[in-house]
């Protein structure tokens, strides 16, 4: 069986076909990262539009990488939910009207259970069960994966999701939108140590999250350390330096009568990375601790990663090393499947073709919130 995937709940057109006996045949995906950057932000309308723009060429380059037909199709998934209304009804609509003039059913597909499953796309793929880390832009979930449609959430952030800690502190930071990849990179260069962020709910004894309070951190951290540009009556700039001296400690010469003039301090833009540094780090840690309690508490022993957050390296090496030491396994999604793809959802879709009786009502709604849950199967 052919399933073509189309996933559009967001700032991500993606297409792509997967075979059931030969697997993923081939996927396109258009980035909308460089439309909503100067808003700091997805613009739902915008996205909406671009949706319409990209969704039919990519149909088509697809099919072409796979040497498929349009005839040779014999289902099609959208992402009906959770996401923005207006991008959902895009791909919803494109999927239902192909269907019909297809003749094929059409599934429509949480993009949760999407992230979920995407792992199981890559080799060795884990076995059920296994506990999940989904840690994606608006979402930050662990939960027992006990089969397709068999899932119970263990825990998940009570405000922002990890994605979205990411994406904030970067802002405060002056980087671009989505900023968590270039947070990660920033933190490369960070000293280690300088500066030490909360990690709230770390010893909450569940496995809930929280990050609201890191932006608010970080946004301290960032007013009390960095230069903030004044507007000089002249109309030029000025930026001034504001070392608080008891947070630069290290960087101080040692001793009595060290010459005030000497004193080095940190450049903003050195201290700019020691607090992407801190702010990765308090992300990781709460995540790692978490995801290791969970197969705790469950007693399994695969981790699967899920979510545009699975992408960054430091989480990956830190769960690597510390499952490893419980001899646990931990997987992952290709790295450009772990934010948003067309992949994931024709993927899932194919996995929902085995239990699911087929769909032809082509009349399609979308579900801009949906819980995970509805998903289950009854047992
Ligand atoms: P949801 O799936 O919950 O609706 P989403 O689809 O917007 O949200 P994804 O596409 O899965 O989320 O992931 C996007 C998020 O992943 C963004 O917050 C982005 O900053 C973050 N991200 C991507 N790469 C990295 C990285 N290397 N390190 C940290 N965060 C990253
Ligand atoms: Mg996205
Ligand atoms: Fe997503």
């Amino acid at each position: 069986k052919l399933i073509l995937g189309i996933e559009s709940s967001c700032d991500e057109t993606g297409i792509a076909l997967y075979h059931t006996e030969r697997g993923l045949l081939a996927h396109t995906l258009h980035s909308q990262i460089a439309l909503h950057n100067e808003y700091g932000g997805v613009v739902p309308e915008l996205a909406s539009r671009d949706h319409v723009r990209h969704a039919l060429p990519l149909i088509r380059s697809a099919l072409q990488k796979a040497g498929c037909a349009l005839s040779d199709i014999d289902a099609i998934a959208y992402t009906q939910g959770p996401g923005l209304s207006g991008a959902l009804l895009v791909g919803s609509s494109i999927a239902c009207a192909l269907a019909y003039t297809l003749d094929v059913p059409t599934i429509g597909v949480h993009h949760l259970e999407g992230h979920l499953l995407s792992p199981l796309l890559s080799r060795p793929a884990p076995e059920f069960p296994f506990v999940a880390l989904l840690v994606s832009g608006g979402h930050t979930q662990l939960m027992r994966v006990d089969g397709v449609g068999h899932y119970t959430l263990l825990g998940e952030s009570v405000d922002d999701a990890a994605g979205e800690a990411f994406d904030k502190s970067a802002k405060l930071l002056g980087l671009d939108y989505p900023g968590g990849a270039l947070l990660s990179k920033l933190a490369q260069r960070g000293t280690p140590g300088r500066f030490k962020l909360p990690r709230p709910m770390l010893h909450s004894g569940n496995l809930d999250f929280s990050f609201s309070g890191l932006k608010t951190a970080v946004l301290t951290l960032v007013n009390q350390q960095i230069d903030i540009p004044h507007p000089n009556p002249d109309g030029t700039t000025s930026h001034s330096t504001k070392p608080a001296s008891g947070q630069v400690a290290g960087y101080l010469p040692e001793g009595e009568g060290a010459n005030e003039s000497l004193r080095e301090f940190p450049t903003p833009e050195q201290t700019r990375a020691d607090i992407a540094h801190a702010a990765q780090e308090a992300i990781v840690d709460v995540l790692v601790n978490k995801a290791l309690a969970a197969l705790k508490q469950t007693g399994l022993n695969q981790l699967v990663v899920a979510g545009g957050v699975g992408a960054n390296q430091l989480l990956r090496s830190r769960l690597n090393a510390s499952v490893g030491k419980h001899d646990g396994n931990v997987f992952y999604p290709e790295l450009e499947f772990c934010t948003d793809n067309g992949a994931m959802i024709a993927f899932a879709g194919a996995m929902r073709l085995q239990q699911q009786v087929a769909q032809r009502d082509y009349r399609f709604n979308v579900k801009p919130r949906w819980d995970l849950r509805e998903m289950n199967y009854a047992d």
